[in-house]
């Protein structure tokens, strides 16, 4: 397929952000070739293609938990096509948390999100029995369990964007590199998408680039580093973007092995926590302080898949090699460490996975995120016309952004992306954070 010379909206990006939003536009812009999508590598090349898949709505943050909302309900409006399993998820928190997740509970009750919680050690205990006959992590104090949400499967969600906005007209242009923008000589607008391949003359632009937005960032020659207007008043100089390194893998057990007590597919579960960490392999201590880990079946049946907090990488973000990705990454990989903290919590939490943590799928696993200052996303327009979706990574469950992101292209602004605009960090306008362990909620 030829690059074309012209388009309405080009979108930079083959994930979930672009093409979701390619999908939606697509319903207004009907002609072909109105808007194209520019994709270096192939869709699903990103994070998208090797996110969890995991889908919640439990977040500390008011902002947050109304957009994930949307974004369930865009999950569900197609989940055969999207391979969107309902399975429900489980927040499973110490005492420190408690507040916390009532909080979340008593505001999802308030926007109608179906979730039951429990409280206090003796009845969680006995909720998670219900569920788990082998459940035995102690110090359990509060139980949210979301209804809605679970996991999808996550290149064949991606895969099914394509599809849909193909229908409508969109061409995905794969193994496009965009290298630049060509601006207009009186305005600061962008007037091209400057590839490896020509350029592509637009009105609009979409940046959906995942881990890549750094690059766009810099291209645009926006700032390095921001101003963020502190409690105490003043304002505090900040770094625009920092890396964080997802670590994430699988353990090897029969997939029959996580199911419920009645043999059904399990909900999603995270479990935070302050008790001690024992090593599963020789018992020794691996950590006294709070941690967190999430699981779920994998989905190509390899047995359970989940992860643990983030690392930050200890490198200016300039500095930091995103390519190649993931699997690919010389540099960023999953360690031993992480396979003996994360099998021996799944050991602490139920017994079916105690002397399992041998059974670790050793190889190349994880990948990078590319998080803002406040590690909460960026939705917003720079330079008149490029909307830029950097979702700090907390994306692959936003499915949904991009019909908003659409709808705001289209003329109408949207009240639930409003709150993630560039100019709260001038104005001081930050996300409440929790006590939770995880950068993300
Ligand atoms: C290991 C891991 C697990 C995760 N698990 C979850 C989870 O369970 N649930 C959840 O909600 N989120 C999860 N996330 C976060 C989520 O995956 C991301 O936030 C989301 O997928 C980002 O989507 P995107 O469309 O912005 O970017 P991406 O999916 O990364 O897509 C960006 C695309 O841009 C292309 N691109 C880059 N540069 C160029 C260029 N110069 N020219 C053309 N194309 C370019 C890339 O090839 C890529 O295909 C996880 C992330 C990681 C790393």
């Amino acid at each position: 397929m030829a690059l074309p010379k012209k388009a309405k909206v080009v979108i930079v990006g083959g994930g979930i952000h672009g093409l979701s939003t390619a999908w939606k536009l697509s319903e207004t812009y009907k002609n072909k070739g109105d808007v194209v999508v520019l994709e270096k590598k192939d869709t699903g090349a990103g994070a998208s293609g090797i996110a969890c898949g995991v889908i919640r709505n439990n977040y500390f943050q008011p902002a947050m938990r109304e957009l994930m909302a949307h974004s369930v309900s865009v999950w569900e409006s197609d989940a055969k096509a999207f391979r969107y399993n309902n399975v429900g998820y489980m927040q499973i928190s110490p005492e420190i948390m408690h507040k916390d997740v009532a909080g979340i509970y008593a505001q999802q009750k308030a926007i109608g999100y179906d979730s039951t919680f429990i409280e206090g050690e003796k009845d969680c205990m006995k909720y998670m029995q219900g569920i788990f006959y082998d459940w035995q992590a102690k110090g359990i104090t509060s139980v949210l369990h979301e209804k809605k949400g679970g996991y999808a499967y996550n290149v064949d969600s991606v895969k099914a964007l394509e599809k849909k906005a193909n229908a409508n007209g969109v061409d995905v242009h794969k193994g496009i590199k965009v290298t630049g923008f060509k601006r207009g000589s009186n305005s600061n607008a962008i007037t091209g998408v400057v590839t490896d391949h020509g350029t592509v003359e637009c009105d609009q632009v979409v940046i959906g680039t995942g881990p890549w937005v750094r690059d766009f960032w810099n291209m645009l020659e926006l700032p390095k580093t921001i101003d963020i207007k502190g409690k105490d008043g003043k304002m505090h100089e900040a770094a625009m973007w920092k890396y964080w390194f997802l670590q994430e893998g699988v353990l090897g057990v029969d997939q029959d092995l996580f199911k419920t007590n009645e043999g059904k597919l399990p909900p999603v579960i995270h479990v935070d926590t302050d008790a001690p960490l024992y090593s599963d392999r020789d018992q020794k201590l691996i950590t006294d302080k709070l941690w967190g880990i999430y699981y779920k079946p994998d989905i190509e049946g390899l047995g359970v898949q989940g992860g643990t907090s983030p690392y930050i990488v200890k490198k200016h973000f300039d500095e930091v090699e995103v390519d190649p990705y993931a699997k690919e990454s010389p540099e960023y990989q999953t360690t031993d460490e992480f396979a003996d903290m994360w099998s021996s919590a799944l050991a602490h939490c139920q017994k079916r996975f105690v002397g399992k943590s041998h059974l670790y799928r050793k190889g190349p696993s994880g990948g990078l995120g590319c998080m803002t200052p406040d590690a909460f996303p960026i939705f917003d327009r720079f330079f008149e016309n490029v909307y830029m979706i950097a979702d700090s990574n907390h994306g692959y469950k936003m499915i949904g952004v991009g019909h908003l992101v659409a709808q705001e292209i289209l003329g109408q602004e949207s009240k639930l992306l409003k709150p993630f605009r560039f100019d709260r960090y001038a104005k001081g306008e930050l996300h409440p954070t929790s006590n939770s362990p995880f950068p993300w909620s």
